[in-house]
Order: structure tokens, then C-alpha cells, then sequence
């Protein structure tokens, strides 16, 4: 049965914690950015106020063996800085009983790096390149039953645990997922986790409508599944980025050197089909601002999207669309905003990416409710100085992306199941 941070009480409990402290590092090994870190604090700073002790887990990279480089120890210094109190640190996450049973109440242990072992993401390595499909499927039951053991030592160390974790929420790892069968009940979310799925859910499933999804970046393929599901549940669907080429050549435009799939005008138009039958609004850009060359100093000029001549390739939203756009967010109740509408990353085509956020921020304080999730439109957000002034920014890219193509994330369903 799921438990709750705010009513469990943790009084005398060790808590086993999973975390996302996967943090970028330089080449001196410190931090650059310790914002993962500082997102996971009101979870872990809540059990130690309410009595209990941490057990904190994480992955850091993708180490496929023991990597000085990938561990842990160069962190325990600012997590220790964080949290307040010192942390103490396991340098094996398979060998830390006695640690773990000496740890009281207020204090804080750290294991090293889960991914040094394969059971984390259970998965076979090392196996030859040209292994035969026998010797493949026998390496996979190996660590899938060697999973169990590891999974078990973890568990072993703590009465509770914790899923704080929504970067690796759609991935079904040891850590993530399988532990939870140990603690039936006594398993729970930690707050960022269930900001990440509130946030989801004030979308997908209660959001007030009109309810808007701005889907930008560069490729149809990497979000099919994220445009069909949400073809099913909005009023409207703006498609912008590299991804609106496909489209407007769907209905017959000539994009001139737009990237695009030609395999995928198929989807697309069914997409379209779909949005028409359901009445959904669907608004692809009427106006680009394409360049010569994909470089930030091409020269530049505004043209119909129906209508890119070749040799130009359509780089940025151009005001006519932008208009539209800003029209539709602002008089949505709800948004959804996921990839940059046009190459943000040069100056000379962020403008339209820029204005989406201006939308977004003055959507947000007439009181709509603003998702920005997944990747680049959170970068975005964030470089701009906007992820202050919408009502949700998202820490997890893949996850999130699974989420708002309605699947049930593993590390949701196990602390929920
Ligand atoms: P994604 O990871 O799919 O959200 O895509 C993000 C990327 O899409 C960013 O790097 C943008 O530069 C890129 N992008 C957005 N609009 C365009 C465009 N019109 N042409 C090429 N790339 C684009």
C-alpha cells in the first residue's frame, strides 16, 4: 500500500532513498550544476526532521563497470552542504550492512554508484560482439536472477523506502522498480516525484479546458507517440520546430530544404485526420523565418510556410504564427509545452521560442496552469529566465516525455501497484 512522506511517521525508521544525483561534473571532478542535488533536499531533509535516518542511492553516468570517475565520493561533500549534517559514504552499495545498522536517527549514509553493478539496470555486459542468441539469452537470466540478490542486500538496510527518483522513473531498475516489492507497506513518493506526476496529471487528466500542447524540436519520430495520445485529450495542438515541415509538406506545402520525414507524412496526416474527426484544433505555422544556411549568421527573410523557396530551409516561427499562437495560449486554461519552435540555440532564430515563453509566463498570470516539460523547452525556459514564472518546469526529460505519451511509468506503478 502506497504511504506518504507528510503522514509516515519515520520516528527510529531508516529510509532507503532513491535519488537522481546524476550531476554533471568537470574534469577536476566538481560539480557544474547541483540543481539535482538541491531538488532532492525537502524529501531527504523531511525523513531526518521526522526522525528517521537516510540511506541516499543514485546512479551517476554510465559506468558499465567500478569507474573511479563515475563515483559517488566527489559529491558527498555538497551533498553534506545541502542536507546540513555530515554525510557518511559506502564505497560499495552491495557492502554497506554495517553501515547502514549503525546509522541513528538524524543521519545521513550515501552508496556508491548503483549502475557499478549490472543488477542495477539489469542488463548483461561485457558479452562478445558476435555472441550467439543462446549466449545472449543465457547472460540475461543470469543477471536477471543475480537482480534478485542485489535488489534483496538493499532493501536489507532500511524499514521504508523512497522514490524521488522521476528521471529514471520509466525505466525499470533494480533501484527504481523492483525494490519496492519489499516494502508493501511501506513504500512512497518523495515531493519532487510527486510534483513530477501532479504536474502530469493537472494536464492529462485534470486539466481545465481549453487545454493547449505546443509540441516543438526537431524530429516527428522522437514524439509520434506524444502527438498521438495528445491528439485524444486536447482542444488544441500547436505543431512547431523542425517537426512542422513534415506536416505543412502533409498537406501539400513546399518546404524547400526544411528538415523533415518524408516516412513519416503517413502518421502525420493521421494525425491531422484524428484531430479533425475529434474537432481539435490544430495550428501549424503560417509564416517562417527561413535562412540560407543552418548558421546563425545565414541571411535571412520571412516567407509563408506553404511556401519556402529552395535553398532555404525553415529555421524559426515567424510573427503571423507566432500571433496565432499567442492568441490560442491565451485563452487556454491549461498548457502543455514541450521543444523549441524554432533553432533557439542561435540567437538570430530564438525569437520565436523566446515569445513562446513570454506567452507562457503571461498565460501563467492570468491564472492558466503552464507545464513546460521535457528537454530543450525546459533549457530554454531556464536560459531565458522564465522557469520562474511558469507554473511547472519538469526535471525529467524521457520520463516526462513517456508520461505525456500516457504511459505508466515502472517507478510510479511500483510504489502505486
Ligand atoms: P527535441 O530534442 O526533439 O525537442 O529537439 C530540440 C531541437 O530541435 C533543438 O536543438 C532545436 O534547435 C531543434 N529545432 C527546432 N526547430 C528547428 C528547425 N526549424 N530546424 C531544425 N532544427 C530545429
Amino acid at each position: 500500500m502506497q504511504q506518504f512522506i507528510d503522514s509516515y511517521d519515520f520516528t527510529g525508521k531508516k529510509a532507503i532513498v532513491r535519488v537522481d544525483f546524476n550531476v554533471p561534473l568537470n574534469e577536476n571532478f566538481e560539480i557544474t550544476d547541483d540543481t539535482r542535488i538541491r531538488r532532492a533536499m525537502p524529501t531527504l531533509k523531511k525523513v531526518l526532521e521526522k526522525g528517521g535516518a537516510v540511506i541516499i542511492m543514485s546512479h551517476l553516468g554510465r559506468p558499465k563497470k567500478v569507474d573511479p570517475k563515475f563515483s559517488l565520493k566527489h559529491i558527498v561533500g555538497r551533498v553534506s552542504e545541502c542536507l546540513g549534517v555530515p554525510v557518511q559514504f559506502a564505497d560499495d552499495c552491495q557492502k554497506a550492512d554495517a553501515q547502514a545498522a549503525a546509522l541513528k536517527p538524524g543521519e545521513a549514509l550515501l552508496l556508491e554508484n548503483l549502475r557499478y553493478y549490472a543488477e542495477e539496470e539489469g542488463k548483461p555486459r561485457g558479452l562478445a560482439e558476435d555472441a550467439s542468441d543462446e549466449e545472449k539469452k543465457a547472460a540475461k537470466a543470469a543477471v536477471k536472477a543475480s537482480q534478485k540478490e542485489f535488489v534483496k542486500k538493499l532493501a536489507s538496510y532500511a524499514d521504508c523506502y523512497i522514490n524521488d527518483a522521476f528521471g529514471t522513473a520509466h525505466r525499470a531498475h533494480g533501484s527504481t522498480a523492483l525494490i519496492a516489492d519489499y516494502f508493501p507497506n511501506d513504500k512512497m513518493f518523495g515531493y519532487l516525484m510527486e510534483g513530477e506526476i501532479k504536474a502530469v496529471d493537472n494536464v492529462l487528466k485534470n486539466g481545465q479546458h481549453p487545454i493547449t500542447a505546443i509540441i516543438g524540436g526537431s524530429k516527428v519520430s522522437s514524439k509520434l507517440a506524444v502527438l498521438e495520445n495528445l491528439v485524444q485529450k486536447v482542444d488544441n495542438l500547436i505543431i512547431g520546430g523542425g517537426m512542422g515541415y513534415t506536416f505543412i509538406k502533409a498537406e501539400g506545402g513546399q518546404i524547400g530544404n526544411s528538415l523533415h520525414e518524408d516516412e513519416l507524412i503517413p502518421q502525420a496526416q493521421e494525425i491531422m485526420r484524428i484531430a479533425k474527426e475529434r474537432g481539435v484544433k490544430l495550428s501549424l505555422s503560417v509564416e517562417t523565418r527561413v535562412a540560407n544556411d543552418f548558421n546563425n549568421e545565414a541571411e535571412t527573410k520571412l516567407v509563408p510556410s506553404h511556401e519556402i523557396p529552395e535553398g532555404w530551409e525553415g529555421m524559426d516561427a515567424g510573427p503571423k504564427s507566432l500571433a496565432n499562437w499567442r492568441e490560442i495560449i491565451l485563452s487556454s486554461k491549461t498548457v502543455l509545452w514541450n521543444g523549441p519552435v524554432g533553432v533557439f540555440e542561435m540567437p538570430n532564430f530564438a525569437k520565436g521560442t523566446l515569445q513562446i515563453a513570454e506567452d507562457l509566463a503571461e498565460a501563467t498570470k492570468n491564472g492558466a496552469y503552464t507545464l513546460v516539460g521535457g528537454g530543450d523547452s525546459v533549457a530554454a525556459v531556464t536560459q531565458m529566465g522564465y522557469a520562474d514564472k511558469v507554473s511547472y518546469v519538469s526535471t525529467g526529460g524521457g520520463a516526462m516525455l513517456e508520461a505525456i505519451e500516457g504511459k505508466e511509468l515502472p517507478g510510479v506503478a511500483a510504489i502505486r501497484g
